[in-house]
């Protein structure tokens, strides 16, 4: 794995650049691909609508000229032959340009087509003609550094670096794959669609081959392993769920019985918990939690942040008070923190909450037999490696808040067991959900206000353009001054982005949480999962920008007591994608129509949250490619060592 050091010409500053964007090493800054291409290619001019943006080339036919404005406007205009027809051209502030045009030119324009004048105003033109069509790369840029920048840096490293294939030479000659460093010179800098198809094909492929070569492992890993077999006898966890307050939905039992069949029998346990926001996941991860304690065994529950594992912590004691159990965060003393690992490590703390600082080096675990991550990313073969427990094999459950559709799911997570809850619990009121147009924000205004009135909290989330942090900021922090001008007089506000340290962010959170501010401003960094008791309302601002899944999972973090919960989508585009989710509350069907709709691009929620976030692949649109990739990596894992494997998933590591 080759360091950016290595790049000639590139400084510190610029590596942490890239770090920040997740480019740790030559491998990753070349699988760092554009998410889209700006094509300039000829615009068919007889199918054109006013107002379209276009693209033509053509002979200038005179002399531009120039009308200044003031010193800093001017206009300059000629007029461009295109061989069928001459079209007006103006373009603002490229006086500069005038004594370059010549008639008889071939110039290639950029902008947008006027019908009434016949004209196109230009944003760009560039000289001679378009001969071929152009196609430039499009990166996810962050404020230091821009997409044309990180374009030069891959460039500039692909005319030395060399990188592995991963997929195997029969397979290659099979499909009639392009090579993979050509593939990676065509996909970041395509001379044609053609070729750009074949490289992504290739690299798709590649992306999608290791991810199953990856997932055939762990299960036919599984199969080896030889879990716990406990005996616990169901009467007693039926006395527990007697004395709950609630009673399990059918879903809910019929989770907690898979779990306690997989826990009492001798296979290790693999399960996928998934459930919709609100479905009573946690309790039936308490619930296994117990099944765990009762056969005498240590039990993990891994949150992915620490505002999360507190609330568990908080909750799980209320529920089990005789019970030892422990809370591993950051913030400990030292000596809190040496106390905790010793009685972890002697079997005094039953339970142990916390986040992945769970899996540390200098956590020992006397005897762990169950471990459950919520919501988090998939907890791979390096990182079961990781656990310190005395030669014990724990079971392993995961929670998940966005369901997939069926058939995706039994392919992607082809290696685990899976449980749903379908239902959220009886009497649970939906989250009312309203559709407004930007021009009726006084109406949103007013309905904030009167939640204000009751007492109640509002989120507020800005507008998420992922093409540029930048942009990201200054859309939150604009935001979050119109809403102060509004609300301040009435109440604090906070703020939360992206760009705060995490101590920060749990102060925000933290004030939010208490009361102390009633509204959030936020970028979607709002903690999946997070439980504030008095949030009542969630207002979205171009809610367009997201997918269904993503903003059904930001609606799920209010509405979760018996207060009822409003959410109000603002957009004025889109309107009838958005229309849905007035509709439903059901976050099945709504993945199905996300799924219908955009692919899988953001079925995973929000940004940062999927361990699918391939690439390049997207499991929809590239499911037969998926299919394909299943079965040859399934053929392939009987041929090769198990050495030569590990080794192989080690160096790719996108799942880990
Ligand atoms: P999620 O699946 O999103 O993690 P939670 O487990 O946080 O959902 O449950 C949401 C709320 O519903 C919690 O306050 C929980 O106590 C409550 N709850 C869970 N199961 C039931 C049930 N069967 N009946 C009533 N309330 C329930
Ligand atoms: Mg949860």
């Amino acid at each position: 794995m080759k360091d950016l050091a290595q790049i000639k010409g590139i400084g510190i500053n610029t590596i942490k650049y890239l770090n920040d964007l997740g480019i740790y090493n030559i491998e990753d800054l070349l699988s760092y691909y554009p998410f889209r291409y700006d094509v300039y290619e000829k615009t068919d001019m007889n199918h054109v609508n006013d107002g379209d943006h276009i693209v033509i080339d053509g002979v200038c036919e005179n002399n531009p000229n120039v009308y200044y404005f003031n010193k800093k406007l001017n206009k300059m205009s000629f007029r461009l032959n295109t061989g069928k027809k001459i079209y007006n051209i103006t373009i603002f502030n490229r006086a500069y340009l005038k004594n370059k045009i010549k008639p008889a030119m071939g110039l290639t324009i950029i902008g947008k087509y006027d019908a009434q004048h016949n004209s196109i105003v230009a944003s760009n033109l560039e000289f001679g003609l378009l001969l071929k069509p152009k196609i430039v790369p499009i990166y996810h840029s962050n404020f230091k550094i821009n997409s044309k920048k990180i374009h030069q840096i891959i460039s500039k490293t692909l005319e030395s670096a060399s990188a592995y294939d991963y997929i195997p030479d029969y397979l290659n000659k099979e499909y009639k794959f392009i090579d993979k460093n050509k593939a990676l010179k065509i996909i970041h800098n395509p001379s044609s669609l053609k070729e750009l198809k074949q490289a992504q094909n290739k690299l798709k492929y590649e992306e999608l081959f290791v991810f199953m070569l990856k997932m055939n492992y762990l299960k036919s890993n599984n199969k080896i392993n030889l879990g716990l077999k406990r005996a616990v006898d169901f009467t007693l966890v039926q006395n527990f769920i007697n004395l709950l307050p609630f009673k399990l939905t059918a879903d809910q039992l019929k989770a907690v019985k898979d779990i306690y069949y997989d826990l009492t029998s001798s296979k290790q346990m693999n399960r996928l918990l998934q459930g919709d926001v609100g479905s009573g996941k946690t309790i039936v991860s308490f619930i296994a939690l117990y099944i765990n304690y009762l056969s005498g065994y240590q039990g993990a529950l891994m949150a992915p942040t620490e505002i999360l594992a507190i609330q568990h912590y908080n909750n799980i004691q209320k529920l089990f008070p005789n019970l030892k159990i422990g809370l591993l965060k950051g913030k400990l003393k030292v000596k809190e923190r040496e106390e905790l690992l010793k009685h972890i490590s002697d079997g005094t703390i039953d339970i142990i909450i916390g986040t992945h600082a769970l899996i540390s080096d200098d956590v020992v675990y006397k005897n762990l037999g169950l471990v459950i991550t919520d919501e988090q990313h998939r907890f791979g073969v390096s990182q079961r490696g990781n656990l310190k427990n005395k030669g014990i094999v724990p079971d392993i459950l995961y929670m998940s808040a966005t369901p997939i559709p069926r058939t995706y799911a039994l392919t992607l997570y082809g290696d685990m067991d899976i449980s749903s809850i379908k239902t959220v619990p009886k009497g649970r009121k939906e989250v009312k959900t309203y559709l407004k147009k930007s021009q009726e924000i006084k109406d949103v205004l007013f309905l904030m206000l009167n939640e204000l009135k009751k007492g109640h909290q509002v989120y507020v989330v800005a507008p998420l353009i992922e093409e540029s942090e930048k942009i990201d900021l200054e859309n939150v922090m604009t935001l979050y001054e119109k809403m102060q001008k509004a609300f301040g007089k009435v109440c604090n506000l906070g703020l939360l982005h992206g760009k705060m340290t995490n101590k920060e962010k749990e102060q925000v959170m933290d004030d939010f949480k208490t009361g102390k501010t009633k509204i959030l401003v936020s970028t979607t960094v709002i903690e999946v999962g997070v439980d504030v008791e008095k949030a009542t309302m969630i207002v979205i601002f171009d809610a367009f920008r997201f997918g269904l899944s993503a903003l059904h999972q930001l609606r799920g973090r209010v509405g979760r007591n018996n207060l009822e919960g409003f959410c109000v989508l603002i957009s004025d585009k889109e309107t009838k994608r958005l229309k849905i989710l007035t509709e439903t509350n059901d976050g099945f069907k709504i993945s199905e129509e996300d799924f219908k709709l955009r692919g899988s691009g953001d079925l995973f929620g929000v940004r940062q949250s999927g361990d699918m976030a391939f690439k390049i692949a997207d499991i929809k649109q590239d499911f037969d490619l998926l299919l394909q990739a299943k079965k040859d990596s399934a053929d392939y894992l009987e041929k090769i060592d198990d050495d030569y494997l590990k080794e192989l998933l080690q160096v790719s590591s996108n799942l880990d």
